[in-house]
């Protein structure tokens, strides 16, 4: 049995405004109010973790810790299987200090060659911790293949190069609430939702 989340406020731990405004929408209607690490002027910790889990729960624990309230924290990447599952936890590193997402795709390309295996996965990882320690987390995913060259300038990160198993458009070129309905970050809250906030 999970923990309900009942508590005024939830902090999510990024400084990153999007994932800040886009986590803050999805969480509206259950009433939470939401700020995040970044207002209040909360240091990152560094990502050590191994896997999505670890690190997502390693981020939730340091911001509950350093405010004194329930945290929020997340973690996603592409997963490539002929990779060895790089990028993976290293999805953003791949961009560079410019985070410069062709860049990354490029790298990926080059790195698979002729190789025949295509298939990838999104890989989002939420962990909600609360002040006491007590943490809950849930892993989402939405597997497909790997496209060359990258379509489409919607989205964020490998989305011109990725298409979801049974669609033929790349995550580039849909339009986000289509996006929205399969991603892994989509079905990862859910998960978190029906677990921790409905009811
Ligand atoms: P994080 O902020 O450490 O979780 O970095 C995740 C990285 O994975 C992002 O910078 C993107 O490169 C990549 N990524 C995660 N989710 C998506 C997505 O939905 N589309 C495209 N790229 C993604």
């Amino acid at each position: 049995m999970s923990r309900h989340f009942d508590d005024q406020t939830l902090v999510i731990a990024s400084h990153n405004p999007g994932k800040v405004g886009e986590i803050a929408a999805l969480l509206a209607p259950f009433g939470a109010k939401v700020v995040s690490a970044g207002n209040l002027g909360l240091d990152e910790p560094e990502e050590t973790g191994t896997t999505f889990i670890a690190n997502a729960e390693l981020k939730a624990r340091a911001t509950a810790e350093a405010s004194g309230m329930a945290a929020l924290a997340d973690d996603s990447g592409l997963v490539v299987t002929a990779l060895g599952g790089d990028p993976g936890i290293y999805s953003a590193r791949w961009a560079g200090p410019g985070k410069d997402f062709d860049i990354a795709m490029k790298k990926v390309e080059a790195a698979l060659g002729d190789t025949k295996d295509r298939s990838a996965h999104f890989a989002c990882a939420l962990s909600l911790c609360w002040p006491d320690g007590h943490m809950e987390s849930f892993e989402g995913f939405v597997f497909g293949t790997l496209v060359w060259p990258p379509r489409g300038d919607q989205g964020f990160g490998y989305d011109p190069v990725f298409m979801a198993d049974g669609d033929d458009m790349t995550f580039g070129e849909m339009e986000p609430d289509q996006k929205h309905l399969i991603s892994h970050r989509a079905r990862a809250f859910r998960k978190l939702v029906d677990a921790c906030f409905s009811g």
